[in-house]
């Protein structure tokens, strides 16, 4: 049901974006949301909420799927036993234990300026007290660091691995999200009946089929690292400006157009956040 043109076509205008620099200047991107911004008060700048848990539950279905032997098998002894080795159960702790972790929560997003459709690390990436690298990026970062003495003795005592591993996992989510949660309970109520798992279906269908050119580039990250979230933030940030921008005011978020027009985006950027979690564990974990 989603494999139409229109899926297709967004997800080459984010690959078109992410490979050969934009084709609106600054300056014109600028006077785009200017424009909107004067015309509609009650604009939203959609970067703030989570997926919500099914949005989360997608991302860490896919991923498990697509996990090597070592990876698979190193998941399965990070994961706490109550989650009977289902990665999709667990991959909205990190929401549940934001107030009890009060430092993990500016740790979900990234706030940029809302002049301008850019995301840069050493701007963009810190707290609300200005300490750099506390943004969903950042995290993603320290998280994979951490895995990644996963087979050196000294790293047991040091952190806790199983929660690095439920932190990365739910972070590699939002850093994906373009909006809010909303748009996929009204894709699974109005497509799939309300059942996540034909949702999960779905996008693992496109996964194999349409966008299987694109997934090797999902996968990819520039300079032979481990992670790249700089590259997916910035992604969101230009998907976010670009779409959520056109023709959205605060009432009309989930009229016809509106819902049809984002769903292949959303779709799009649930694939890639399960694809590069599993991208990245499979690096991490050899
Ligand atoms: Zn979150």
């Amino acid at each position: 049901m989603m494999a139409d043109s229109r899926a297709v076509a967004a997800a080459d205008e984010i690959e078109r974006d992410r490979f050969s620099g934009d084709d609106l200047g600054l300056d014109e991107r600028k006077t785009l949301v200017q424009k909107h911004k004067e015309e509609d008060e009650a604009i939203f700048f959609p970067v703030i909420h989570g997926w919500g848990t099914d949005g989360h539950l997608t991302v860490c279905r896919i991923a498990q799927s697509r996990l090597s032997e070592a990876a698979a098998e190193a998941v399965k002894k990070l994961l706490p036993e109550t989650a009977e080795n289902d990665l999709g159960s667990v991959c909205s702790w990190a929401d549940q234990v934001k107030f009890r972790y009060r430092w993990s929560s500016p740790l979900h997003y990234i706030d940029t300026p809302d002049d301008l459709c850019t995301y840069q690390y050493n701007r963009d990436c810190k707290d609300e007290n200005g300490e750099k690298g506390r943004c969903v990026a950042g995290a993603i970062n320290n998280y994979t660091t951490q895995l990644l003495t996963y087979n050196s003795a000294a790293s047991q005592a040091e952190y806790n691995l199983t929660e690095a591993l439920l932190f990365l996992s739910h972070y590699m989510g939002d850093i994906h999200q373009v909006w809010d949660a909303n748009i996929i309970e009204t894709a699974e109520e109005r497509l799939y009946d309300s059942n996540v798992d034909d949702l999960i279906d779905a996008i693992q269908q496109n996964i194999t089929t349409e966008w299987v050119d694109l997934v090797k580039r999902w996968e990819t990250c520039s300079a032979n690292k481990t992670t790249c979230p700089d590259i997916y933030a910035s992604e969101g940030i230009k998907a976010a400006c670009d779409w959520a921008y056109k023709g959205a005011s605060e009432g009309s978020t989930l009229e016809d157009d509106y819902f049809d027009s984002r769903l292949p985006i959303v779709n799009l950027r649930l694939a890639q956040g399960g694809v590069r979690l599993a991208a990245t564990l499979n690096r991490i974990f050899g």
